[in-house]
């Protein structure tokens, strides 16, 4: 019998991979670990750029600081004294609505208070306690109208398109609200739902945590991966330039084999975007085949403004666009407000997103034309007297997962996956959700597994909307 070379390989190290790799680490010191990443360094779609004494994103511009993984992995990449955060409540959001901003309020119930629908849009809302839940597997948007109304359509949009740059007329409410979709087939409507949750967290003691906040680093988000990398470098854990091209189950564990080598472990995790590792699943033979051969993406540019002090950019962190508003940008970060040395003395930094699900035509446009249509756009919506005085186009290569119809068997297809086979681990962008937060949870769910042999029951988790 041969022994596999190594206790656990993990492909990509992005944030998802090199968060196993840490969390594992932590909790067994000894662990012999192997990390196989395509790219020459760590981090994936999340990178910083810095010139100019401005500092853009890529990707990433930070996460919420409400998810204790990600904390956790912040201390373990030894990274609390550059954390900076733009707590929610201070940093308020505005949604463009009737070619405006309008400063939104971040709670369901607040927005409903506010003027910003007319009253009898806000007595529609309450029909979601006589309404049975929808069937099938509904698009946000039809999902959202027939609870609520028509008039939170921009709403809900505004959202989505925040989080995924997506099209609330495919993404589906089961695939992106899990949480919310089981209070409705439980309590019959999400009001309901949400008051009954509200009152037992009340009766039991449980305090209110508040808004969390918004957090990065001072060298901006890049800095994260990089943290959490550096002893894996240092202990030449690593291998960059090596792509993965196929897996496949050996005795006691998985071979794994790239362009040039193959390397055997007892576990083996695939921390890849769902479209990187479906090629290498769907290449084992004895495997039931994934449902869908690929998610559908959402690609975007970052187009980065740097304005001097007379731009008058109103206070907080930013808006969004929905489509129903046929803005060029899908919005906008107020970048150097929330992390003022984002931006040299006497200068400002804007962060506009544009393209997304429903506009990737616009990304076809070289960085010039995206420059003066953004510059266009953002100076119909707030004072910006002069041209930008600094103007960079990132464009990201990869895009963001879509989770759309079909979205939860591939779910369901993965747990059946992780049930058979204990020692396969599949996490990373686009399984379970896109978000940071998501990634540094499935991380941990995937040691987990590793540390004790053991598939836990997968839950669905009731999440906050912010704008
Ligand atoms: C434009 C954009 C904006 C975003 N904004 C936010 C945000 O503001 N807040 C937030 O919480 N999240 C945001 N996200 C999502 C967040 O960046 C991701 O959740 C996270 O970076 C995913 O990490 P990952 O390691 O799972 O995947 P990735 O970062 O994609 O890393 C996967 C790694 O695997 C490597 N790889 C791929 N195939 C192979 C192979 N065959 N062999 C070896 N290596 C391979 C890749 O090179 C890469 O390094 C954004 C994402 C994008 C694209």
């Amino acid at each position: 019998m041969t022994s596999p070379t190594h206790d656990v390989i993990i492909v990509g190290a992005g944030l998802s991979g090199l968060s196993v790799a840490r969390f594992l680490r932590d909790k067994r010191p000894g662990i012999s670990l192997l990390l196989l990443e395509k790219n020459t360094h760590p981090g994936g779609a999340i990178s910083s750029h810095s010139e100019e004494g401005y500092l853009a994103e890529w990707g990433a511009h930070g996460f919420l600081d409400n998810c204790l993984e990600s904390r956790v992995l912040v201390h373990i990449a030894g990274l609390k004294q550059e954390v900076e955060k733009a707590p929610l409540k201070d940093f308020v959001r505005y949604v463009c609505l009737d070619g405006s901003l309008k400063l939104i309020p971040q709670s369901p119930p607040k927005i409903i208070k506010a003027p910003l629908v007319p009253f009898s849009a806000k007595l529609r809302v309450l029909a979601d306690l006589w309404k049975k839940p929808l069937p099938g597997e509904p698009t946000v948007a039809d999902w959202v109208e027939y609870r609520f109304g028509k008039a939170l359509l921009p709403f809900a949009d505004a959202v989505f398109t925040g989080t995924y740059a997506g099209d609330i007329n495919r993404l589906t409410i089961d695939s992106v609200m899990a949480g919310v979709r089981d209070i409705e087939k439980e309590s019959g409507s999400v009001l309901r739902g949400l008051w009954k949750k509200a009152r037992t967290k009340k009766k039991e003691g449980e305090k209110s945590t508040g808004l969390p906040a918004m957090t990065s680093f001072r060298a901006g988000m890049g800095r994260f991966p990089q943290g959490l990398a550096n002893t894996l470098e240092a202990n030449r854990e690593i291998m960059y330039r090596t792509s993965v091209k196929k897996i496949s189950p050996v005795e006691n564990g998985w071979q794994v084999t790239t362009d040039q080598n193959s390397f055997t472990g007892r576990h083996l995790v695939l921390a890849l975007p769902v479209n990187a590792s479906l090629p290498l699943l769907t290449g084992v033979d004895t495997l039931t085949p994934p449902p869908m051969d690929h998610l559908a993406e959402a690609r975007i540019a970052t187009v980065a403004l740097g304005f001097t002090e007379q731009a008058n950019i109103p206070f907080g962190f930013g808006y969004l666009a929905p489509e129903s508003e046929q803005r060029f940008a899908l919005g906008a970060l107020f970048s150097s407000h929330m992390f003022p040395d984002r931006a040299p003395a006497g200068h400002q930094l804007l962060e506009a997103l544009v393209g997304g699900r429903r506009h990737p035509e616009r990304l076809e446009m070289d960085d010039d034309e995206l420059i003066h249509e953004v510059y266009r756009d953002l100076g119909r919506l707030m004072d910006l007297p002069t041209p930008p005085s600094f103007a960079r186009v990132l464009r990201p290569p990869g895009g963001i997962p879509q989770l759309e119809s079909g979205y939860p068997a591939l779910l369901s297809w993965r747990r059946n996956l992780h049930a058979e086979q204990q020692n396969l681990h599949v996490c990373g962008f686009g399984w379970k959700g896109i978000g940071i937060n998501d990634m540094t949870k499935e991380a941990w769910s995937a040691a987990k597994r590793i540390l004790t042999d053991q598939v836990e029951q997968e839950r669905t988790e009731l999440r906050g909307i912010y704008f």
